[in-house]
């Protein structure tokens, strides 16, 4: 049996792992392919933005620990899949699957708004390392020349938590640097309030956010469409523009090229449509997890908020998907559940953890929502562990919060 699997991030990585925990060489062959030659853990790239991690802190080669499960790993980009030959098509060569996971996340779809960046415009976002590194420099040139800034998201962006941990973050270093006097700060977002993060919010958290924004007066807005980034100022539908020399906007996301090419995989915006266990509506053998698969909306909002796609709920999906393919190669059906969310944002000096499940509204439970230094203590020892584990070869549960 030959399973190729396309991604080495949170989604690749633990269908890889999972996979070989049911399923032995000998049974079978497992490739895992990737543009990236390593693991880099997302959630940090704030940090790296804010100089407290470098790159190299938070990633590692995917080779070694790869090799160590037997799983088979090829640096390089695919530009094509054939579902119906079952073939995936890269620079270098083709690799025929029997079944194939695709977890090659998202590309950033900037061409939306007009100055969406860093690459295509004077925006700045930590949505890929380079991006993150150019971020970086961006912030470093804040703090020797400052001048008001704006946080925000574009219409239609699903990845907002990192708006508020960019704020809070940015706002943390500008005081410790005695700054922040020199720097107003606005969140601009288009979530119809704080907090909604395209899941329709969660308990207490719109409330929370509001009293720590205003306590550390950063001004915000809500149902904010932003429609134009230039090097002074964002510009947004109905409002006068918002000075910023350092425009942070979380782009709306797609899917990568090869996925967004590859005739009858993905849906106009180049997500894959998948069932409850993961695998592809037409297409035999295939499966998707993680940001690559399509989700829609929590509800209707003003303003467009897409549904989160977090690491942790990527790896809820690469658990099921894995173990349905175990369970289909015996000639069963593998089990299947509701996705939850667990996170811990970082405001800085302290954390807020949130919890909800499920992910989707409406809810049995009500959602968690605690705030305090301990939970920014516990992302750190999160971030730590889950890097220590990963590189060893090993998978973290999913019971724990991220
Ligand atoms: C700034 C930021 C902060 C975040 N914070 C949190 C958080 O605190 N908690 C949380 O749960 N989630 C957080 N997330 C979300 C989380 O990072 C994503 O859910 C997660 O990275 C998705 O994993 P993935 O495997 O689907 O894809 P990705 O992480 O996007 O990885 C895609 C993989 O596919 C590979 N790839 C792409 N194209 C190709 C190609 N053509 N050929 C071969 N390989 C390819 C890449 O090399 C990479 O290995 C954050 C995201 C961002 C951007």
């Amino acid at each position: 049996m030959r399973i190729v699997i396309l991604g080495g991030s949170f989604g690749g990585l633990s269908v890889a792992y999972e996979l070989r925990r049911h399923l032995s060489p000998e049974r079978a062959e497992i490739t895992l392919v990737a543009k990236d030659e390593r693991f880099s853990f997302v959630p940090s790239f704030p940090w790296v933005a804010m100089g407290r991690r470098t790159l190299e802190q938070i990633s590692f080669p995917l080779a070694a620990p790869l090799a160590s499960r037997k799983v088979r790993f090829l640096n390089e980009t695919v530009t094509g899949i054939d579902t119906d030959a079952k073939v995936v098509t890269t620079a270098r060569r083709e690799h025929p699957y029997d079944f194939l996971v695709i977890a090659t996340g998202h590309r950033s779809a900037n061409e939306a708004v007009p100055g969406l960046g860093p690459f295509d415009g004077p925006g700045h976002s930590p949505m890929s390392a380079p991006e993150t590194i150019e971020l970086a420099g961006a912030i470093r040139s804040l703090l020797s020349d400052p001048g008001p800034v704006v946080v925000g998201a574009a219409p239609g962006a699903s990845c907002i938590g990192p708006v508020y941990e960019l704020a809070f973050g940015l706002d943390h270093l500008l005081r410790q640097r005695k700054l922040r006097h020199q720097v107003p700060i606005s969140v601009l977002t288009p979530e119809p309030s704080l907090g909604h993060m395209g899941m329709g919010g969660a308990g207490k958290i719109r409330q929370l956010l509001e009293a720590a924004l205003e306590e550390r007066d950063i001004a915000y807005r809500t149902s904010i469409a932003i429609t134009k980034i230039t090097r002074e100022a964002v510009e947004t539908e109905g409002l006068p523009p918002t000075p910023s020399v350092c425009s942070i906007v979380i782009p709306p996301l797609a899917g990568v090229e090869a996925v967004a090419t590859s005739p009858g995989l993905s849906n106009p915006k180049g997500f894959i449509p998948v069932d409850a266990r993961y695998r592809h509506q037409l297409a035999d053998g295939v499966y998707a997890v993680g940001v690559a698969v399509a989700l829609p909306p929590a509800d209707e909002t003003p303003v467009p908020v897409n549904f989160p796609k977090t690491g942790h709920m990527t790896e809820q999906m690469a658990e099921i998907a894995a173990r349905d393919i175990a369970a289909r190669i015996d000639g069963r059906e593998g089990a299947t559940a509701e996705l939850s969310a667990r996170c811990v944002l970082d405001m800085g000096d302290r954390g807020v953890y949130m919890a909800v499940d499920p992910v989707r509204p409406p809810r049995d439970k009500i959602p968690t929502v605690s705030e305090g230094r301990p939970w920014l203590l516990a992302k750190q020892a999160f971030e730590r562990a889950y890097l220590a584990t990963a590189r060893r070869g090993r998978k973290v549960p999913t019971t724990i919060g991220w």
